[in-house]
């Protein structure tokens, strides 16, 4: 092997979810990673159904490449596709261009001090140094992690932009492509698909050429171009996150903490001791990445930005700048060939309620029924709805009985029954549930929009409910309205934590 300079050292990652889990004896739905700067949800597009074409030919190479991704890079980013070379994320770039700039007895230049460590290591991966005596390239990062900042760009050259947060900056270097600049870009952050590792570099005609011609056959997968070119199609907006990091910062101020300015989606946070607070953090499930004199951790959404900002408000014994979380919160996946739900539900709860499936009327009922039961609850999902809506709404109920089973836990300490009779219109329904862990729906609906009565019996069965029901009218939308709208008054009541026994003569539920 040839060894490396004694300079080098490697990339190192963060702890796995599981093994914070494991540490810190939490569950792993509790821990909330805040370290990846990357969207805390995938985009809409990415679904399995999107995919079905590419999976279908996994067993071939792309012969040829990806000409269409490759175009569609070119004109999102305003070049020719001649300008443009494709590699597993931006780190395969960076990667690249290290090699095809520097070799053994070259000196490569990072421009600020505290960045992303993969130029340093790639440069020594070259056999180059790193300095700033006569370099052979620079690199730069712009805007910069870990401090968001954008800063101004060096007059050295050949001169590589890493722009991976370009798209939350909307500052650019690709109109110096001519003039001896790499800009390197990324579908990870702002695209949501850090997973897929698709990146690209623009460069002028003849760089981009000689950095292909070094580049691997092929380096990324079939599965990662269809992605990436439904992601073209539909570019990000990231306007609502610049926004909610904005009032993070805000709220940061209001607890004495002073973020610094940042173009992207993350803050860098000077603290006095980040180690110990970080673990503070660690503790509560909530993952940040720490530097020795502060801490970063990327915007998600206003809950768990909530979260996070009141835990630290903990850690550092100041009041809350933000509402207190929901009691029993839980977080849920289900993902199936036909759809993905993410839940996050508080049982003890503000009727923060979100359903976001594209299930129509089903998602209002959904989100009737947590309404009304006091729930926090964000059930945001994707689901083949070319096929129907049958799939997209019985998996989104099922989704949200799972997370109720979950955050009910052993069900120790609730009142167990409930029940309410609701009134809407000329619909009536009266509901009574139990939630002694015994799957049951005698659900007795006069008329039915098409699949009211299935979401609830998709819901005792996933969660583990009784649920008994009686709803009549004379339309069908108040019928099931008013249902929901009962089970959930009746949930509300079920959930109370009424002491600290088994709610049964069993000794078990
Ligand atoms: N550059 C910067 C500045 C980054 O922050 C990251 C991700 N942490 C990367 C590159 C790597 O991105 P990719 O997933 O595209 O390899």
């Amino acid at each position: 092997m040839r060894a490396l300079s004694p300079s080098f050292s490697e990339y190192t990652w963060a702890p796995s979810t599981e093994e914070i889990a494991r540490t810190y004896e939490l569950d792993p739905s509790q821990v909330v990673r805040f370290d990846g700067n990357v969207p805390a949800q995938p985009a809409p597009f990415a679904r399995p159904g999107a995919i079905a074409h590419a999976l279908a030919a996994v067993n071939s190479y792309a012969h040829g490449g990806f000409p269409t991704l490759v175009e569609g890079i070119a004109r999102y980013a305003g070049v020719g596709p001649e300008n443009v070379v494709l590699g597993a994320g931006a780190d395969d770039l960076i990667l690249l261009c290290a090699r095809t700039f520097a070799g053994p007895g070259d000196v490569v230049a990072v421009a600020h001090e505290r960045t992303y460590p993969l130029y340093r290591i790639a440069a020594y991966l070259a056999g180059a140094e790193v300095g700033d005596v006569d370099p052979v390239v620079t690199f730069c990062c712009r805007p910069n992690n870990p401090t968001g900042e954008l800063g101004l760009l060096p007059d050295a050259r050949p001169l590589v932009v890493d722009e991976a947060y370009f798209e939350y900056a909307g500052e650019t270097a690709v109109g110096l492509i001519d003039d001896g600049v790499v800009a390197i870009r990324t579908f990870s952050k702002s695209f949501g698909l850090a997973g897929a590792r698709v990146g690209y570099a623009l460069a002028d005609a003849e760089t981009a050429a000689e950095l292909n011609r070094r580049q691997a056959p092929q380096p990324i997968s079939g599965i990662s171009a269809a992605l990436a070119l439904l992601g073209l199609a539909d570019p990000p907006d990231v306007a609502a996150q610049v926004e909610e990091r904005d009032r993070c910062a805000r709220a940061l101020v209001a607890l004495g903490l002073e973020p610094l300015p940042s173009a992207t989606n993350f803050l860098f946070v000077p603290v006095d001791d980040p180690e110990a607070l970080g673990q503070a953090l660690l503790r509560s499930g909530i993952v940040v990445r720490v530097y020795p004199d502060g801490i970063r951790f990327n915007v998600r959404d206003r809950e768990d930005d909530d979260l996070l900002l009141a835990t630290l408000a903990q850690a550092l014994d100041r009041p809350a700048p933000v509402a207190e979380a929901a009691g029993r919160t839980v977080r849920h996946l289900r993902a199936t060939a036909e759809t993905r739900m993410r839940v996050r539900l508080g049982l003890d709860g503000a009727s923060r309620v979100v359903v976001q499936t594209g299930a129509g009327i089903y998602d209002h009922l959904l989100e009737q029924l947590a309404f009304h039961a006091g729930f926090d609850l964000l059930l945001e999902g994707v689901g083949d709805l070319e096929t129907g809506d049958h799939h997209t709404a019985e998996d989104a109920a099922l989704a949200l009985g799972e997370a109720l089973d979950h955050a009910l836990g052993d069900r120790r300490g609730i009142a167990r029954y409930g029940d309410a009779v609701v009134p809407m219109d000329d619909a009536l329904a009266r509901a009574a549930v139990d939630l002694g862990g015994r799957p049951a729906a005698e659900l007795r609906f006069e008329r039915d929009p098409g699949l009211a009565e299935h979401l609830l019996r998709s819901l005792s069965q996933a969660g583990r409910l009784a649920i008994n029901i009686e709803a009549s009218g004379r339309d069908d939308h108040h019928v099931a309205e008013a249902a929901f709208k009962a089970v959930g008054r009746a949930l509300r009541a079920a959930v109370r934590v009424a002491g600290t026994g088994v709610p049964s003569t069993k000794g078990v539920v």
